[in-house]
């Protein structure tokens, strides 16, 4: 919480700073949450950003993630996870998912994208409607199914609640890819794992920094991409800075990587520029079809 906690650095006494510091930050927190809020009901100010995953080529982009952006004249420099958080914890997660699938579900059909990936947060599926949700968002907009990834983390695995895993069962059931996000930094959902209940796996980018320093983190990416490979599932890594990393790992054989070295996250019109329609002024790389 960097820029939550940031009045904490104007110190003075210690325990006067500390009352202060707590007043500060919920108040902060109630601004950030009633400004999302009328973001989210006007429908100005939050968009979403959309960074390509590449194969081994460097060239060929294989799909996207969807990446919420906030362009609020004060609060839009906090990140993403920030505000998902403030979210999240104010109940305003469903409506905002909501709006997620249905922009990024729209942007899919104008383009050639093989697939886009939505990140989904663990109480989006405690949400009994969920599945209906994606569903109609699907029908409205008219995206196959097999055009969408959702990218969930490995906490919502381990939930006692029967309720998230039966909606991702129904959802790869219609055809939706679920992708395990961030993997590596949780409880390790193994026994998920072996059920088939997931198409692809993530590896978490702390792992794919940690190529360039000792050889223990590149036997664990490598143990990790093994896995994925052993399960028939893809694998992703995310997080590729440098061309040593993304060396390393396409010789482990990680087919599919993102990162800011083969790409930030960009705005729509970029990506459409790069896997729209093909006219004749766009003089483009290929995209793979779906
Ligand atoms: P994530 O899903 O793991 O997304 C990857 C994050 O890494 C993104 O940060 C992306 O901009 C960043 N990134 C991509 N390539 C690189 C790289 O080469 N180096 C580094 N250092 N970072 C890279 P972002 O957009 O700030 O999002 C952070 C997190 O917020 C996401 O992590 C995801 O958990 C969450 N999030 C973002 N958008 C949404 C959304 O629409 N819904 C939900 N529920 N969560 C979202
Ligand atoms: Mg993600
Ligand atoms: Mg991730
Ligand atoms: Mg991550």
């Amino acid at each position: 919480d960097i820029a939550l906690y940031e009045a904490k650095k104007n110190g003075r006494g210690r325990h006067q700073v500390f009352a202060g510091d707590m007043d500060d930050l919920l108040l902060r927190k109630r601004k950030v949450e009633s400004e999302l809020r009328k973001a989210l009901n006007g429908g100005t100010g939050i968009k979403l950003a959309y960074q390509p995953v590449f194969a081994t080529n460097g060239k060929t982009i294989l799909g996207a993630e969807a990446l919420i952006r906030w362009g609020h004249e004060v609060h839009g420099a906090l990140p993403a996870a920030q505000f998902i958080a403030i979210a999240e914890e104010r109940g305003m997660i469903v409506q905002l998912g909501a709006w997620v699938l249905l922009e990024a579900c729209r942007f899919a059909v104008r383009t050639e994208l093989p697939w886009l990936a939505v990140n989904v947060s663990p109480l989006q599926l405690r949400d009994a409607g969920f599945p209906e949700q994606v569903a109609s968002i699907l029908a409205e907009t008219g995206l196959a199914p097999q055009r969408l990834q959702l990218e969930i983390t490995e906490s919502v695995l381990l939930e006692n609640s029967d309720t998230p895993r039966a909606a991702l069962a129904a959802l790869r059931q219609s055809g939706v890819d679920i992708v395990l996000d961030d993997f590596g930094t949780g409880y390790s959902s193994l026994g998920y794992l072996r059920r088939h209940a997931i198409d692809k796996l993530k590896i978490d980018r702390t792992f794919v920094r940690l190529l360039d320093g000792d050889g223990n983190s590149a036997a664990i990416v490598k143990a990790l991409i093994d896995l994925a490979i052993a399960l028939e599932v893809e694998v992703t890594a995310e997080g590729v800075e440098t061309e040593a990393q993304k060396t390393l790992l396409v010789a482990m054989g990680c087919r599919q990587l993102q990162g800011f070295l083969l790409s930030p996250p960009l705005e729509p019109a970029q990506l459409l520029s790069l896997s729209g329609p093909a006219s004749e002024e766009n003089d483009r790389p290929a995209v793979v079809r779906a």
